[in-house]
């Protein structure tokens, strides 16, 4: 019997919310700018006049970013290269440049669990401080760090859950898997 080979997210070199932000900076300011990276060769992404170009080992091709409107603020994202869906991270392999599901990739922890228990945990996290009834409170899409402080909490206790609410989110959006739609929301 012939093994399966299975790809796993873990071995592959990916740009996601660290570069995103370097991404939105450099699109901001209007400079030229580029990342490289390591692993299966090398990334390079310019930045020209809005429009960002990758060469992956040999191969030239347009990166495009969007961004949703949440009730404070924005979150920006990349829309992947192969099927134009909005994504937090996106995975080099050979010459390609694409989300997990191009890809056709799986998480070591195989974790659709794992998302699953993450994500009440985060909502039982926000329900104590916010309360059932609070607008959106489910609604990951929506920084935790974009509602106001709840009443009747101390600041000790708000700043505390809040650290811990925004690793857990942050955890959260690098192994998210399902896709927003493109339209506006
Ligand atoms: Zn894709």
């Amino acid at each position: 019997m012939r093994d399966r080979v299975r790809v796993y997210t873990s071995q592959l070199p990916i740009i996601g919310n660290k570069e995103l932000k370097q991404l939105v900076e450099v699109l901001e300011d209007g400079v030229y700018n580029y990342f490289y990276l390591g692993g299966v060769g090398k990334l390079t992404i310019a930045c020209n006049e809005g429009t960002f170009t990758c060469h992956l080992n040999g191969r030239y091709f347009p990166l495009s970013l969007d961004k949703t409107k949440l009730t404070f603020g924005e979150r920006w994202w990349y829309l992947c290269p192969a099927c134009d869906r909005r994504v937090g991270i996106l995975y080099a392999i050979g010459e390609s440049l694409a989300c997990r599901c191009c890809h056709g990739l799986h998480y070591r922890s195989q974790s659709e669990d794992g998302e699953e228990r993450m994500r009440r945990k985060i909502w039982k996290k926000r329900v104590a401080l916010w309360g059932v009834e609070y607008p959106e409170i489910f609604n990951l899409t929506i920084f935790v760090s974009d509602y106001p402080k709840p009443p009747g909490v101390s600041w000790q206790r708000y700043r505390t859950a809040l650290n811990e609410l925004i690793t857990l989110e942050g955890k959260y959006w690098d192994l998210q898997v399902t896709f927003l739609p493109t339209q506006q929301i």
